[in-house]
Order: C-alpha cells, then sequence, then structure tokens
C-alpha cells in the first residue's frame, strides 16, 4: 500500500551512530584491568568502534560468523559490541566462570572465528586453547606496553590496540536484514551441555526500547549507569545498547566487583543508576554500613537475576534513599520480562504493603506476553494464590537453541521458562519455585547434573542427589545427597577432593550429606521435590 511509513531495518549499528550524533560528548569511564581509569566519550567509542570494524574485516571475519569475547565490563568490550555486530557478524559473549571444559565445548560449538580476551584471562585461554579444535585468531585486549612478554598459545597473539592503531575510521555500516543475528549468548540454565541463545538485530532493538522505558529500568540522557551484571551474561541486561539509546554516562568497573571498589566508582563518576544480582549489593552495602557512610548520587537499581530480599530493599531505601527496582529476566528473553514498578495506587499503600510488592518480580513490559499453566498445560488464573509454570513469548525470546540440534523447547508458541510463579490481578507475577534442575549461586548457574555424575564416578557411590539449598550469601548453594555402596567406606573430605580438576571450584557441593536412600517416584525418577523441601535450609541452619 502507497504512504506506509519507511522499511528502516533495525540495527544494533544504529544505536551507536544515534549516540555519536546527540551524544557524542557524553563519557564512558572504565575501571581498566590495567589498573587504572579510562575514559573517554561517545565520539570516541564510534570512531573506534569503525577502525575496529576494519580490523575484523582484514583478519577475514566474515557475515554472521561468530567472534567470542572473555572479558569484563570495559570500554574495549563496548567496542566490539558494536563493530562485531555492526558489521554483521556475530558477538559471543563467553563466560569466564564456567569450568574449562565447557568453555571448550563453548567456542567450539559456535565456531569462533576469533577470540578477544583481557589481560586477566591469559591462563584460562591458554587453557582452553589446547582443548578446542581449529586454530583461532587471539587477540589481548590491551595495548602494546601491557602485552604479555610470552604465553603458552598454539599461535600469534594479537594486540587490540595495535590492530586499532593499523587501521582507518572510514568504515560505513551495511544495512544489514534485521532478522539477522547480532549476538550470541549460552546458557548452564537448563539441564545438558550449555545452549547457545542467538538475539538478532531487530530484538536487540526492541528489547532495548521497552528495557529503557520510565516502568522498566527507566533509563535517561541524565543518568549515569553502572553495569555490575556482567557483558558476558545476557549483554550486561541490555544496558550498553540501552545506555547508547537514552544517551546515559556509562561507568564500566572491569574487575573490581567487591564493595569498596564499587563504592568509590559509585562515588567519584557520581552514579545514578547501577544493576547487579544480590550478592554483588550484599558486599556493597557491608561496605557501605561499615564505613558509616552513604550514597551521594545513586537514586536507583536494579536487582535481577536471584530474588532480592526484602532486607536488602528496605536498606537500601530506608537507609539510603536508593529505590530499588526488582526485575526478572533469562538469557532466553534478552533478558528483561518483568519489572518490578509501581502502580499509581500503590504510592499511597503502607511500607509492609509496598515491600510485600517489592518482593515480587514484577509485571512485564510491554512485548513480553505472560501465562502461568498447570500441569495439563491450561492457562490458569491471576488471582495471586495459584502458582502455575511460567510461560513467556514474545518478540525478544528465544524460539529455539543455536545449532538447532535439539527439538523446539516451545509448548504451544510459549518458551517454557522453569520457573514456577503466582500472578496478582494486577499482573505482578512472583516466583514461587524452580521446575528446573539447575542451581544458582551468586547470580551463576551450577549443574546438578554434573555434579550427580561426578559424585557417581566415585567407586564407593551408589547413588547421588545434588539439590539447591538457600544460602545466606549465595542465595543457593549445592548440596549433595550420597547413598554409599554396601560395605563401602568413604568420607566427606575424600569425596570433596574427588571434585578438584573435575569441576569449576565454586561449583564444588559446600556439604555433603550421607543417607541411607533417597525417595523415588513411582518410574523411578529421583523425588528431587521432597529432598528440597526436607534439605532446603540446610544452610541456613548450619
Ligand atoms: P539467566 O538465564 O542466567 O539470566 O537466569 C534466568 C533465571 O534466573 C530465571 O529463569 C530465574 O530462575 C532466575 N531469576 C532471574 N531473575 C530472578 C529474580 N528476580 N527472582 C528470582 N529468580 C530470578
Amino acid at each position: 500500500m502507497n504512504g506506509l511509513m519507511m522499511q528502516q531495518p533495525l540495527l544494533v549499528s544504529s544505536l551507536l551512530t544515534h549516540a555519536e550524533r546527540h551524544h557524542g560528548e557524553q563519557e564512558i569511564v572504565s575501571r581498566r584491568v590495567e589498573g587504572d581509569i579510562h575514559r573517554y566519550r561517545y565520539r570516541d567509542l564510534a570512531q573506534r568502534a569503525r577502525k575496529l570494524a576494519n580490523t575484523l574485516a582484514g583478519l577475514g571475519i566474515g557475515h554472521g560468523e561468530r567472534v567470542g569475547t572473555l572479558a569484563w565490563n570495559g570500554y574495549r568490550h563496548m567496542e566490539l559490541y558494536f563493530a562485531v555486530s555492526g558489521s554483521g557478524a556475530v558477538l559471543h559473549t563467553l563466560n569466564p566462570r564456567l569450568h574449562v571444559d565447557q568453555l571448550a565445548y563453548i567456542i567450539d560449538h559456535a565456531d569462533d572465528r576469533a577470540i578477544f580476551f583481557d589481560l586477566t584471562f591469559l591462563p584460562l585461554i591458554e587453557s582452553v586453547a589446547s582443548r578446542i579444535r581449529s586454530p583461532k585468531v587471539f587477540v589481548a585486549m590491551t595495548d602494546r606496553a601491557n602485552m604479555p612478554a610470552k604465553h603458552d598459545l598454539p599461535i600469534m597473539l594479537l594486540c587490540y590496540e595495535d590492530l586499532i592503531d593499523g587501521h582507518g575510521d572510514d568504515f560505513a555500516w551495511p544495512l544489514l536484514d534485521e532478522n539477522d543475528a547480532s549476538s550470541l549468548c549460552y546458557t548452564s540454565g537448563t539441564t545438558g551441555n550449555p545452549k547457545g541463545v542467538l538475539y538478532s538485530h531487530r530484538s536487540t532493538i526492541l528489547h532495548t526500547y521497552a528495557a529503557a522505558l520510565p516502568d522498566s529500568l527507566n533509563c535517561s540522557a541524565r543518568d549515569v549507569i553502572l553495569p555490575v551484571v556482567p557483558m558476558f551474561h545476557v549483554n550486561a541486561w541490555g544496558l550498553p545498547y540501552i545506555a547508547c539509546m537514552v544517551g546515559a554516562k556509562l561507568v564500566f568497573p572491569g574487575s573490581s566487583l567487591d564493595g569498596k571498589s564499587l563504592y568509590e566508582l559509585i562515588e567519584a563518576e557520581q552514579v545514578t543508576l547501577s544493576a547487579g544480582v544480590p550478592t554483588v549489593w550484599q558486599g556493597l552495602l557491608r561496605h557501605v554500613a561499615e564505613r558509616g557512610t552513604t550514597f551521594t548520587s545513586m537514586r536507583r537499581t536494579i536487582v535481577g537475576g536471584a530474588p532480592c530480599p526484602t532486607a536488602m530493599t528496605a536498606e537500601f531505601q530506608e537507609r539510603y534513599y536508593v529505590d530499588v527496582l526488582h526485575a526478572w529476566g533469562m538469557t532466553e528473553l534478552s533478558p528483561v520480562g518483568t519489572v518490578c514498578s509501581f502502580k499509581g495506587h500503590h504510592l499511597s499503600l503502607p511500607a509492609h504493603q509496598r515491600y510485600a510488592i517489592q518482593a515480587k518480580q514484577g509485571r512485564a513490559v510491554f512485548g513480553i506476553d505472560m501465562r502461568i499453566v498447570g500441569p495439563d498445560g491450561q492457562a490458569l488464573s491471576w488471582d495471586g494464590q495459584v502458582a502455575g509454570d511460567l510461560q513467556v513469548r514474545g518478540p525478544w525470546v528465544t524460539s529455539g537453541y543455536f545449532g538447532g540440534e535439539e527439538a523446539s523447547p516451545l509448548c504451544d508458541g510459549w518458551f517454557p521458562t522453569g520457573d514456577v510463579a503466582k500472578i496478582d490481578p494486577d499482573g505482578f507475577m512472583q516466583i514461587t519455585d524452580r521446575s528446573k534442575d539447575v542451581i544458582k549461586s551468586g547470580g551463576e548457574w551450577i549443574s546438578s547434573i554434573d555434579i550427580e555424575n561426578v559424585a557417581c564416578l566415585h567407586p564407593a557411590v551408589a547413588s547421588a542427589v545434588c539439590i539447591a539449598a538457600r544460602h545466606p550469601k549465595w542465595d543457593e548453594r549445592p548440596l549433595l545427597l550420597i547413598v554409599k555402596k554396601p560395605e563401602a567406606v568413604l568420607e566427606s573430605d575424600e569425596l570433596f577432593e574427588f571434585f578438584d580438576g573435575r569441576v569449576a571450584k565454586w561449583w564444588k557441593p559446600d556439604a555433603i550429606v550421607f543417607v541411607d536412600a533417597v525417595p523415588l517416584g513411582a518410574t523411578g525418577k529421583v523425588l528431587k521435590n521432597q529432598l528440597r523441601e526436607q534439605f532446603c535450609d540446610y544452610y541456613l541452619k548450619a
């Protein structure tokens, strides 16, 4: 039909060109792994991203090919975000907290053509390099002066700043199809091997619009945003894109995520809005309380990835006048799904009722359709009482996993989140349980099945069950229940040691409980729910 709106594709590169043109003077401040503070402006980001795009072309990285990053939150990582996706390749953010075997699996599965890494990860990259299939291009994200004198990589190690210096900034961002892939992030929040979630340019831009809204993450050009949530975990909840869209100042914390370092950065840069998992905020709040100080600029903090305890909400709000925005999302959702922003009629409620609302994960942002279903797949009512499996759909919800070897995860066109929730008549969703068999510790996943598999390799173990038990610091930690083989002799210490080298250190269960038997259902499956009920407070009582 004539006279319709223009068909302009929604592209990641357009965020950068917008930021350069309208917010070119706005600052991006990064604490570098080299130890100092780096600052420049959106103008510089855009110029260096164009140089980097030329570099990628020079390295032979083609349309749709994956480029891995193993990096903290910082300006060079930000440059990769835009140069890789903007030029038509796919940014694959790797999670350095994974075990080296898992990293190798993911790099091979994604078939990464090049890996860019922060200096702190050189030893990790050296271990990974001997385990991956094909030789890659390795680039250390530093300058010549800080390049490592020697390394164990099988091929030459390139220097990021040398590469950029060797290229001009004359680069026109290609007019891509908005449905092309822009970035890739693997999640271990499901059973089996980690699975890749592939975002498109279109899904990223739509997510950015929705996540920036006042009742979502509420970001504007007047904000100074500190994303503590890592850029390797669901694109730092989309904040690098949001900051460009709205023109906010960005502050990147690098590798220093302890309370003192965060507090100093927040104050020095006058951060107004921060985002992270509850574990990180515990460290920050402890530091501020011990120093008897306060926040002079921070007004809001986004807490997600795990439930935000009411005590934390109250401490932020009553003691420091920092509003808490409790949010829920998933890697499969880019990630924002719901945000707990009050409606008008909540504002006059007494404090305890407002805290009860803030304990909920919130209402769906526009674009996310959600429902709860019973065991028969039928939708349940939003009465705030009945709980069911939470399902979602929308333009930034995955339709399947990268590689597509597995059956579609969708049920009748809805994505099953693996979370169990209730929804109140106002549309506020509250997570009550999890049906997926994984443990979330400090915002990162631990596979209970991998832990069980390792334990079962021990000759004295007859069966092993690993469950999530609540933990005062990490939200959840793995608890391992063991049934020994008849007559077998086995002490906890021996089994703890057995895990060394077989899983990442922080995956090791904190405690092992020897039991005579584990409860089995009719089909012979372990009734984990029963064990969870019995042992969920194990660490709280310890
Ligand atoms: P990830 O894909 O690693 O971001 O993890 C997503 C999962 O983390 C969700 O499916 C939930 O199980 C959990 N999660 C995220 N945010 C929250 C929250 N605010 N409260 C409770 N659980 C959460």
